[in-house]
């Protein structure tokens, strides 16, 4: 079991005070905190070994192109990839959902193709294809979920049709909480033969992710969620379909060779890695990854499971609060409405006691229509959250509750 109290020395940054009072940090799933070691191998890295990937053959050079490798190792070996060619780093969920909506629509999309999302997309996961569909004339169309905030799965078959080329859904919603079942997901769209991509940036901070046992051909997620730098991030690819895919943009370090006539590009992973990657925070990643897995990322999804089941019971004993997102497996992020009383409103009192929420639309208008609500507070939780802490972000919002009265 983890032992918050302990693993927070790790976190300089909880240690701060905010207006006075002491910080609770619940505003996880936009970015989590960092610990010392990845701020160390940072600050290591740019006081005695930097210098650019790939390129030199001098000491230094060598040294940070064989740190960032094995940065890629420790990343295939965290999804548990087959391959380190199916490891590209990007800069960012984003970066990756974009990579393939450019790359692999500008091959397989064609005039009144077919795509499906889901309702609870992040907009990074709905504007990426609808730029696509409008580049190429294709069509978007949604899986809907019900007012518990589960997918209805169930209307798949009815949206699949011949012209379906992809199907993009997140493994975890970043509003709802909902754990998505993208292994069945998969399952049905592999047996129309479509791909699926996975948008993981929630689902790769609280439990495991495993993209050969889900069998998805792509799968994204940012470093500064899972305690690693902003600017970082995987887009994990199928060899066989990230082959089949052109360069997304082109530079130095993606060719093989150049000439005004013809140019070929380079071996996987580097074909969609143009120009000076961040390598820096590519190595840090690997860095947040070793912590994760010294804290055991077991421990990490049980001690967080707690912390949803604790805030969830007592967010619920809040006269006027009601919660959005109700499914049975979510990971440890809660969304709530406090009476009518507005979502900024709401953060910005509990931000004079040092709490720090989400609020606003979370970047998911479309899932916010589905309840015709224009925004939510949103408390998300980390294995460096306490108990102590959810009591105090209820003792305030029930003083808030009172204020508005
Ligand atoms: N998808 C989901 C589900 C997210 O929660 C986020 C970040 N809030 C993103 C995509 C985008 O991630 P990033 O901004 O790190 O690219």
């Amino acid at each position: 079991m983890i032992d918050a109290i302990n693993v927070r020395k790790d976190f300089p940054i909880l240690s701060a005070t905010v207006h006075g009072k002491p910080l609770i940090y619940l505003d996880n799933a936009a970015t989590t905190q960092k610990p010392e070691c990845v701020i160390q191998t940072i600050d290591e890295l740019y006081r005695t070994s930097n210098a650019n990937i790939h390129r030199g053959v001098h000491f230094l050079s060598e040294q940070c192109t064989q740190k960032y490798e094995t940065a890629r190792e420790t990343v295939r070996k965290f999804i548990n990839a087959e391959k380190t060619s199916e490891i590209v780093f990007t800069a960012g969920t984003t970066s990756s959902i974009n990579l393939v909506a450019a790359s692999f629509g500008e091959r397989f999309v064609a005039s009144g193709d077919e795509i499906i999302i889901s309702e609870m997309e992040h907009h990074s996961n709905i504007v990426s294809w609808q730029l696509l569909c409008e580049r190429k004339g294709a069509r978007l169309k949604v899986i809907p979920f019900d007012d518990n905030g589960i997918l209805l799965i169930n209307l798949l078959d009815s949206l699949i049709t011949e012209r379906t080329k992809i199907i993009a859904v997140t493994h975890a919603s970043n509003v709802l909480g909902t754990i998505n079942p993208v292994k069945e997901i998969i399952a049905k769209a592999h047996s129309h033969n479509i791909p699926v991509l996975i948008d993981g940036a929630q689902a790769a901070p609280h439990g495991n992710v495993d993209v050969r046992d889900l069998d998805c051909d792509f799968y994204a997620f940012s470093g500064h969620k899972i305690y690693a730098p902003t600017g970082i991030g995987v887009l994990y690819g199928k060899e066989k379909l990230l082959e089949q895919m052109p360069p997304y943009q082109g530079g130095g370090d993606m060719i093989s060779t150049v000439t005004f006539d013809k140019t070929t590009y380079a071996q996987l992973p580097l074909k969609f890695e143009a120009g000076t990657q961040n390598f820096i925070d590519a190595i840090a990643l690997g860095s947040a990854i070793d912590y994760i897995n010294k804290t055991g990322r077991q421990n990490i999804v049980e001690y967080e499971q707690k912390l949803l089941g604790y805030a969830t019971q007592k967010l619920s004993e809040i006269d006027g609060l009601k919660i959005y997102g109700k499914a049975d497996q979510k990971v440890a992020i809660v969304s709530f409405l406090l009476n009518d009383i507005h979502h900024l409103d709401t953060g910005m009192i509990l931000d004079k006691t040092g709490i720090a929420v989400r609020t606003g639309t979370l970047c998911t208008e479309p899932l916010l229509s589905h309840f015709n609500i224009r925004g939510l507070v949103r408390a998300s939780f980390s294995f460096y959250n306490t108990f102590d802490e959810i009591d105090i972000l209820c003792e305030n919002l029930k003083k808030i509750s009172l204020m508005f009265k």
